[in-house]
């Protein structure tokens, strides 16, 4: 039989306002439970709404349509018996960590000595014994996280959310971290019944989860569900962990991949860009044409040996793909013909390469082209563009799109932008 929920989200949706009555989608359809025992991780992209949904489902926010119930009542607000880790920490710089880890309790109207005794005990068991009166600038990162959960399990939450924990700290002290909140766990000295760890790191969903829920973006709905049930300890090498970390891999590629083609089969121009600059499109292509790859890698093997983040990963694959010198599938980048000659040529050809894939493959590149070769002199105002992509998108991705293009064209001398006019131009008109 199935541990009873400690937490059901329902339906929940979440939509900002924006400026002129439009509202940013950023949440929809979002289900999930969390039964007792259980470890469940939230894996998705930065911007999918990760952190919007643990605001909800902990009460600092409401959804817009939807639910969310804890122990079979409707959070209304700020929920006493859950507990959030931040990935930046959120510590107080003129507090003590022992002032710090009180705090938590301080709303909970215990008498000081309970508070104190209980502070000390959490500080204790998160490995900081000695350091009560240290200041968190006096800390190293990964002390000042212990900080962070100490403060968060001092008030003995059922629900402990952790918004990204590991990822503002170094590899080695992130894996410390994550080790021993496993073995506390493991052992029961956590006064929790269940987590939610929401993280971008597939990796870390791998050791540390029960199961993955899958996040796509734009709006952020969850797509599908993975069981990890391997046994604890896990081991990074072992061929089973290796075949989840790559089968999330594939879901997460194929998603994104269909997602982007849903989206060129509307207006083409209306497209967002990542920000992926030249640099890293022209390393990554590479690194995947050299050795030991020879135009064919693994996307875990790529990320560990280029020691990137999926995050910074997947816009480079996913830019790599929608100017055809890479296709991305299964989990796996090949090169395309043109990528492969890409990688063998001189800066020239490669801005040739580059020029004729932005002009057949990226609309929006093609669009300013052709504004700028129609006109008698050859120029036209940035705010032109950025106009037209606001109907399609908010200004902040206009700008960004805006941008990322002109860097693109920018190396592929398609056309220039001066920074002081604000205006594009052709360098070349033909
Ligand atoms: P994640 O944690 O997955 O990186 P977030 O939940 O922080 O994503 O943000 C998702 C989207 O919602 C982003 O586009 C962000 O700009 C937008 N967003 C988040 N909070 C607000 C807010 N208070 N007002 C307007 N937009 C917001
Ligand atoms: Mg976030």
């Amino acid at each position: 039989m199935e541990a009873p929920a400690l937490l059901d989200v329902h339906d929940v949706r979440r939509a900002f306002p924006r400026p002129g009555g439009a509202e940013l989608l950023v949440l929809e359809g979002v289900q999930l439970s969390l039964r007792e025992g259980e470890i469940v991780g939230l894996l998705g992209r930065s911007g999918s709404g990760k952190s919007t949904l643990l605001r909800i489902i902990s009460g600092l926010s409401q959804p817009t349509a939807g639910h969310v119930m804890y122990l079979g009542h409707a959070v209304q607000g700020p929920a006493r018996g859950i507990a959030m880790v931040f990935q930046g920490f959120a510590l107080f710089p003129w507090l003590t960590v022992l002032e710090n880890v009180q705090l938590g309790l301080q709303a909970l109207g215990l008498p000081p000595e309970e508070i104190r005794k209980r502070a000390l005990a959490a500080i204790d068991l998160i490995g900081l014994d000695g350091y009560e009166s240290a200041y968190p600038r006096e800390l190293s990162g990964g002390m000042r996280q212990r900080v962070g959960f100490a403060r968060a399990l001092v008030v003995h939450p059922n629900i402990l959310l952790m918004d990204e924990p590991f990822s503002a700290l170094d590899v080695l002290t992130a894996e410390n971290l994550r080790t021993d909140f496993l073995d506390l766990w493991k052992e029961g000295q956590l006064p929790i019944k269940g987590v939610i760890l929401v993280t971008h790191n597939i990796e870390e969903a791998v050791l540390m989860c029960d199961r993955v829920l899958l996040f796509s973006t734009n709006p952020g709905r969850i797509v599908t569900e993975i069981k990890i049930d391997l046994p604890q300890p896990r081991d990074r090498q072992d061929p089973a962990f290796i075949a989840l970390v790559d089968r999330i891999y594939t879901e997460m590629t194929a998603r994104q991949t269909a997602q982007r083609r849903e989206r060129l089969g509307g207006t083409g121009i209306g497209t967002i860009l990542p920000p992926v600059s030249t640099n890293l499109l022209a390393g990554l292509i590479e690194a995947v044409a050299a050795q030991p790859y020879n135009g064919k890698a693994d996307l875990p093997d790529l990320t560990a040996d280029l020691q990137l983040e999926v995050d910074e990963l997947f816009p480079v694959a996913e830019t790599l793909q929608m100017l055809r010198l890479a296709e991305v599938e299964g989990g796996d980048i090949r090169l395309t013909h043109m990528g492969k000659r890409f990688a063998e040529e001189d800066t020239n050809v490669r801005k040739e390469i580059f020029a004729r894939a932005l002009v057949s493959y990226v609309p929006l590149a093609a669009h300013i082209r052709r504004v700028l070769d129609e006109r008698v002199t050859h120029n036209a105002p940035w705010s032109r563009f950025e106009d037209e992509l606001e109907d399609y998108m908010t200004e902040e991705a206009a700008e960004a799109t805006l941008d990322a293009v002109t860097a693109w064209a920018r190396f592929a001398e398609l056309f220039a932008y001066d920074d002081e006019s604000e205006m594009f131009s052709l360098e070349n008109p033909q």
